[in-house]
């Protein structure tokens, strides 16, 4: 079966190598999924849990809290702001900072509205972070 390298790369690790079947991430223009000799294809990825699945047939989630891939046809390199398996995911860590950021954006729901405002976009993506923890850890959470 064809296969295509994957590399995804934190600032401080190599996060995850191996060669893969497919890759569906969300990109910041919609999901994507990346196959063997894909075309090649630079794009920013929004925090999220992507989906890698393997030649077996099995499928591994990988959280990602944003930054940039990379697609050649042989490989695909993913720069991360931060990522983790979810076995070096703290469940109790992202339940805490998915708590943190709606309470906060419950505040800004209080005030005037301003979907501008810099502190509004932190917490929306402080939860988007917490969320992607959440769901490669396979963790139930509310809306
Ligand atoms: P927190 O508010 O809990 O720090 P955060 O979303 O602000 O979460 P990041 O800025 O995305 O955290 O990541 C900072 C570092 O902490 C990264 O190295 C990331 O891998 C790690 N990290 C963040 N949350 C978790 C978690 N729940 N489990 C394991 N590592 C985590």
């Amino acid at each position: 079966m064809a296969s295509i390298k994957l590399e995804i790369v934190s600032p401080d690790k190599v996060v995850y190598t191996q060669d893969i079947a497919m890759l569906i991430v969300r990109s910041t223009g919609g999901e994507l999924g990346i196959l063997p000799h894909h075309a090649p294809l630079v794009t920013g990825l929004v925090p999220h849990a992507m989906r890698v699945k393997l030649g077996d047939g099995d499928e591994q989630l990988i959280a990602v809290a944003g930054g940039f891939m990379e697609v050649t046809p042989e490989k695909i390199t993913v720069l991360a702001s931060a990522a983790e398996q979810p076995i070096d995911i703290d469940i109790n860590r992202a339940k805490q900072a998915y708590a943190r950021a709606k309470e906060r954006i419950a505040k800004f729901h209080q005030g005037p509205p301003d979907s501008d405002d810099i502190d509004f976009k932190r917490a929306e993506l402080a939860l988007h972070r917490a969320m992607a923890r959440l769901q490669a850890t396979k963790t139930e959470f509310e809306g």
